[in-house]
């Protein structure tokens, strides 16, 4: 096992845990982008999250709900990025999937989704991107 987040979730490597249950683990990110960033995963390694089955990563995501509420209570927010870096070419850093919580409060001057990724494509083709990605479905 030579995973970090398993180390974490193993306990072999201290985190400020905010969230456990059998199945999912959240800790506070010793590299915070905002106060109170907190990063959920699956105590079950998976690399990505386009490797969970449907299942697993609703799963996931329920839990991400319910500790985005807690979070968001307890730090009196009106908001958050909730977000998942998918894969080292997205700036996956650490191979194990986990979602993270950022913390959002007003005037702090940060962006949106939007401005993670700024290449702005031709949009000709999406009549065909949008057919070709729908056939694509079993
Ligand atoms: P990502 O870049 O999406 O793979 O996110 C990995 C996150 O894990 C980063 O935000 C790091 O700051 C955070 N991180 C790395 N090592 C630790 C650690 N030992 N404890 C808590 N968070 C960590
Ligand atoms: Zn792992």
């Amino acid at each position: 096992m030579d995973c970090l987040f398993c180390k974490i979730v193993a306990g072999k490597i201290p985190s400020y845990k905010v969230y456990e249950d059998e199945r999912f683990y959240a800790f506070l990110d010793i590299y915070p982008c905002s106060e109170g960033h907190t990063v959920v995963l699956p105590k079950k390694h998976h690399g990505r999250f386009t490797d969970m089955s449907q299942k697993d990563a609703a799963d996931l995501f329920s839990t991400v709900n319910k500790i985005s509420k807690v979070v968001e209570k307890n730090l009196g927010l009106e908001g958050m990025n909730i977000g998942i870096n998918n894969g080292e070419i997205a700036g996956q850093t650490v191979p194990h999937v986990h979602v993270h919580i950022i913390p959002r409060r007003k005037g702090d001057g940060e962006g949106n989704m939007h401005t993670i990724v700024e290449l702005h494509p031709s949009t000709d083709n999406l009549e065909e991107l949008a057919e070709s990605i729908r056939n694509s479905f079993d």
